[in-house]
């Protein structure tokens, strides 16, 4: 399995356009050891034909265009077979209303994030232009779907609806899910959790059988926002588990065997984006990875 990451920052992405925190303003004034990166996207293929999206982040023309794997090989065609959301927040979703252009889409969502997308959004019409234009493929947690050569299994985890349906839905165990990612061929498995906010048994379970895992590591600590003064919300209250401290996914994933375990969807506060802070060489230290925009592996 082929796995390339296209964006592997948080929403709002780094730096953030409204956002001066000391890791923005230093890496816009080139004065910090940081990269520059998108909002979280990553491709996976099993045979560097066919190739998933896993989430539709604002910046997917760019993403798309940064890997020549996923540019077309005809006047009208995409090597992207399908895209695969794992909840409805818009920096995963926002992208599909920028691939309007006519081109068949197959998506694969749980039934609620499809029902938030679609329903009283005006703006969804533009993927309406033909009826086949948009095919929905429902995920339903626990159960496999064939992708041709690979298999994705949706697991739910613990969540929040996104923030423009808070008032309209109350949560549910399908606002958001992680995805197994197996091949069929080798039978490798790509552990892909992006947005939890809580690790459970079901998700430890999921991590436990995988050669690679993604994961969450949008905050370091549970009060990274207010402690720099950028609003009231608490890391779990994002709906997103922090990698430090006694109760972080550091500790609680410290007995995982996978070969590479990866943070991704990194927000632009945590102090991980510097390459000489000791949160990153703890993470490092502790055999994590941190993903960055054109990491690629292979599995
Ligand atoms: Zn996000
Ligand atoms: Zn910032």
């Amino acid at each position: 399995m082929l796995i390339r990451v296209l964006g592997s920052a948080a929403g709002g992405g780094f730096p953030q356009w409204n956002c001066g925190c000391t890791n923005c303003r230093g890496v816009r004034e080139g004065s910090l050891k940081a990269l520059p990166r998108s909002q979280e996207s990553v491709a996976i293929s099993g045979d560097g034909e066919r190739w998933f999206l896993l989430n539709a982040s604002p910046e997917i023309r760019q993403q798309i265009e940064s890997f020549p794997s996923l540019h077309p090989r005809a006047a009208r065609h995409s090597p992207i077979a399908a895209i695969l959301l794992t909840n409805g927040d818009l920096d995963h979703c926002l992208g599909l209303l920028s691939l309007r252009e006519s081109h068949p889409l197959v998506i694969y969502a749980t039934e609620r994030l499809r029902r938030g997308f679609t329903e009283g959004n005006v703006l969804y019409r533009t993927l309406e232009r033909t009826p086949e234009q948009v095919t929905w493929r429902a995920l339903k947690p626990g159960r496999e779907e064939d992708l041709g050569g690979l298999t994705v299994e949706a697991v739910s985890v613990p969540g929040k609806p996104p923030i423009h349906l808070e008032h309209a839905f109350p949560p549910d165990p399908e606002d958001g899910v992680g995805f197994k990612i197996r091949e069929r061929g080798s039978g490798r498995v790509l552990a892909y959790f992006s947005g939890v906010a809580a690790v459970t048994d079901e998700i430890r379970e999921a991590l436990a059988g995988a050669d690679c895992v993604l994961f969450d590591g949008t905050f370091w600590s549970e009060d990274e926002l207010p402690a720099q003064g950028l609003g009231g919300k608490r890391a779990v209250q994002m709906a997103h588990v922090p990698i430090g401290g006694a109760g972080g996914s550091l500790a609680s994933l410290s007995g995982l065997s996978a070969k590479r375990r990866i943070y991704i969807h990194i927000n632009n506060t945590n102090p991980i984006l510097r390459e000489d802070s000791p949160e990153r060489a703890a993470v490092v230290g502790a055999g994590w990875e941190i993903a960055w925009d054109g990491m690629e592996i292979t599995l």
